[in-house]
């Protein structure tokens, strides 16, 4: 779709290799180019370096549109998007749907699998029982209803056919805790398609960076304090490229009842109540829906076996549990730096 595009663009990079290789000069000229979009149900917001602002402008445009597009195919709540036709066929039929909607679904299905079910995307007819602004919750009756319908294992995708389907009637998928990752790392690819070389790509909480700032170093990131879930209270800073990284926290979508209880949006597939014991999770991998996805999952499955997963997998992450205390995998504790007393 892009061709013509990524053509043009790719021989203003090429003069300007060559104009460094002569004169050593023109790289200093590079520049970082902020712009922020309200998609996918919350502020995007994409920063590249270029030489140009016409470069950066139009690759900024190419990865909104594609942020747009991905939007289409995999919003769950949308009734026109492709993963809305899976949900309403579940137990009718298989649907055709894009490869990029079959290939965020496997990722799904992957991090299920890896996570034993702590993260599991059929919670659909679970998440729709809830509403966190009106403050409503579903009773115990109407939890243990729906519960059988959440099970990851009743997905079939078939990738060369490229359709996917529900096993069960009134199953639906859920991609709310993957599709921001998913599509922060595909913006950041759509970024790279048009010659960038380094940028940022931040889905709200879910963050992809590539490539090194004009200063060379890494892009810095932070995670937020989950006391108070604050963009401005951070817990710590680090630096990132050419990784992804995701934070779920219970500040997000959240009410408290009268008695005290908070009500959160992260819940467990297995009694379809908002898991307790974590407040938030941060994980940096390769892959942006895996960021998301198993950030959503370790939130489920708690401190201990959480850590031992972000081990396995070999990620980066951190846990601060509901006492506040932190988890952290070794490579992580070389490269973060906390905020606050322990600040140098
Ligand atoms: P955020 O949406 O705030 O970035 P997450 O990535 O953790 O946070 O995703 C939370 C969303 O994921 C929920 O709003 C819901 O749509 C969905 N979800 C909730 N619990 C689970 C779960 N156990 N497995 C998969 N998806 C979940
Ligand atoms: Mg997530």
């Amino acid at each position: 779709m892009n061709n013509k595009k990524q053509v043009n663009l790719l021989i203003p990079f090429a003069a300007l290799s060559l104009c460094v290789l002569l004169t050593g000069s023109c790289a200093k000229k590079e520049k970082l180019y902020r712009k922020s979009a309200l998609l996918m149900n919350t502020t995007v917001t994409i920063t590249v370096v270029s030489d140009s602002s016409e470069k950066a402008d139009a690759a900024v445009d190419a990865a909104i549109e594609d942020i747009k597009r991905l939007e289409a195919l995999i919003s769950f709540w949308s009734t026109e998007s492709e993963i809305s036709a899976i949900n309403r066929n579940a137990g009718v039929k298989e649907v055709a749907a894009s490869p990029d909607t079959i290939d965020m679904i496997e990722k799904a299905l992957f991090v299920s699998e890896k996570t034993g079910g702590a993260f599991d995307a059929t919670i659909g007819p679970i998440i729709r029982l809830y509403d966190f602004k009106k403050k409503i919750k579903p009773d115990d009756r109407a939890i243990r209803k729906k519960l059988p319908l959440v099970n990851y294992k009743e997905m079939a995708i078939n990738r060369d056919a490229s359709t996917a389907y529900l096993r069960k009637k009134d199953m639906s998928f859920d991609t709310g805790g993957i599709a921001k990752g998913y599509a922060a790392h595909r913006a950041a690819e759509a970024l790279k398609a048009t010659g960038i070389n380094a940028g940022i790509v931040a889905v709200a909480g879910d963050i992809r960076a590539f490539g090194l700032k004009p200063d060379g170093k890494p892009w810095l990131v932070g995670i937020r304090n989950p006391e108070t879930g604050d963009k401005e209270d951070l817990l710590a800073v680090l630096g990132l490229s050419d990784e992804s990284i995701s934070t779920s926290g219970d500040y997000e979508r959240y009410f408290i009842e009268k008695d005290g209880t908070m009500y959160h949006h992260i819940l467990d597939p297995k009694t379809g109540k908002p898991a307790r014991g974590v407040r938030s999770v941060t994980v940096i991998s390769k892959e942006g829906a895996f960021s998301d996805g198993f950030s959503t999952g370790i939130f489920v499955m708690g401190t201990e076996k959480g850590m031992k997963l972000l081990n396995e997998m070999g990620f980066e992450g951190l846990i601060v549990d509901n006492q506040g205390k932190i988890y952290m995998t070794d490579g992580l504790k070389e490269r973060i730096k906390f905020k606050g007393k322990n600040e140098d």
